[in-house]
């Protein structure tokens, strides 16, 4: 049995496996949500489904939250395991996941970074690497949640710059909430125009967004 197993199933004994979003408790080798918030949690399809995994509210919300908010950065397991199936659908014929990147004043704020931590998660799902070294932020852009939405927009146009090392790759560009899609299509654009031959995008959660500019639910 291999040693990964192995540890699984010391670690679920010491500390049995949490629900991602109300903390219940799982049964040993269960991950993710409870009977109680996994029919809750709604994934996407057609036109929407291409854009985001699931849509944003419900459990998924609330683990989200604590995943980036509360320090819980071991949920990106749970959370990636929301994606993977979608992602499996995406992934044929490309070459690496790329997160898109935080800007290192907010890193340094929240002593994680939350795309990160899922891309690596779902990289191993799918079998792809996860690569940090083919697209950079080049400004720090103001939380989006907090501006309306024309001032999201201009918030994110030019923010990324890929890296040489990004030509003639092709890639899935991942974030964990998807509002307007800029930042997504701009990720993408920076790496097309810095020679990836081609970049699509996948966020975690689509959230509607309401005239204050606040996440709805
Ligand atoms: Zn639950």
């Amino acid at each position: 049995m291999p040693v990964r197993i192995v540890l699984r199933g010391l670690i679920d004994l010491l500390a049995p496996p949490r629900c991602a979003a109300c903390d219940d408790t799982l049964e040993p080798g269960d991950e993710g949500f409870c009977v109680v918030c996994a029919p809750l949690l709604e994934p996407l399809t057609g036109a929407e489904g291409a854009m985001a995994a699931m849509r944003f509210g419900g459990p998924l919300a609330s683990a989200m939250r604590r995943f980036k908010y509360g320090g819980r950065s071991e949920l990106a397991r749970p959370l990636a395991g929301c994606m993977a199936g979608r992602a499996r659908e995406l992934v044929a014929g490309l070459d690496a996941i790329v997160p898109v990147p935080l800007h290192p004043s907010r890193l340094t704020e929240r002593g994680y970074d939350q795309a990160s931590l899922l891309a690596g998660e779902l990289a191993r799902v799918v079998g792809l690497p996860r690569r940090l070294d083919l697209l950079a932020r080049t400004r720090p852009t103001r939380v989006q949640a907090s501006l309306p939405r024309a001032a999201r927009l201009a918030n994110v146009e030019g923010a990324f710059m890929a890296t040489p090392r990004a030509r003639g790759l092709r890639v899935l560009v991942l974030d964990d909430v998807r509002t307007t899609g800029a930042t997504l299509s701009d990720a993408c654009r920076a790496l097309i125009e810095g020679g990836a031959s081609r970049a699509i995008s996948l966020a975690l959660a689509a959230a509607e967004v309401d005239d204050d500019g606040a996440l709805g639910a």
